[in-house]
């Protein structure tokens, strides 16, 4: 198989046993054999953003590589997402088990209504830079033209607190 393509996934879940959920999130990625787990960051514990009135989050990211296209990705994420039982709080941004997003597929831009890339929120998220950070610190945003270190640097997020887990 042909493990062409690079991209990066956003984990985090804010519900029940929340560091196993995330783990186990990455298992299922690891255990998919179109997808190639190659880097994790660490686990943060993150404060809410956007719906502020939730748990506290655990998120990482990790490195991939996989011969599946961005849609055919994103369904194999929403799958797994389904079997870690997730269901809709009926609130956008609001609290969930099991969250994969794609941040980065290779250096493509798209924009259709089922899948934006790079994911639009990722450079206004302390918790998605810093596990970026840590693993792919030099990476280019595509559309914004900066690093993941710059963007870092950037962020206006009013001191959004995040906790090395682990
Ligand atoms: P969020 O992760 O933004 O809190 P959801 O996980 O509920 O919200 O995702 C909402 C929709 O966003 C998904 O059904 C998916 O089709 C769409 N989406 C668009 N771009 C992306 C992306 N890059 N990664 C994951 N989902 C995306
Ligand atoms: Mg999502």
């Amino acid at each position: 198989m042909d493990f062409r393509h690079t991209a990066y996934i956003g984990i985090g879940s804010n519900l029940g046993n929340k560091k196993r959920n995330c783990l186990n999130g990455i298992e299922a990625i690891e255990g998919d054999h179109e997808c190639c787990v190659e880097t994790k960051s660490p686990l943060y514990l993150t404060e809410p953003v956007d719906f502020e009135d939730q748990a506290w989050f655990v998120n990482g990211v990790i490195k991939i590589c996989t011969c599946l296209d961005p849609v055919g990705l994103l369904n194999r994420l929403k799958g797994i997402e389904k079997k870690a039982g997730r269901v809709s709080s009926g609130i956008k941004f609001g609290p969930r088990i099991l969250d994969l997003d794609i941040l980065f597929f290779d250096e493509l831009i798209l924009n259709t209504e089922y899948l934006t890339l790079p994911h639009p929120r990722l450079h206004k998220r302390r918790f998605v830079l810093r596990p970026l950070f840590d693993i792919e610190p030099d990476l280019i945003h595509p559309v914004l033209k900066k690093n993941i270190r710059t963007l870092l640097l950037d962020l206006k997020d009013g001191g959004r607190r995040i906790i090395l887990f682990e």
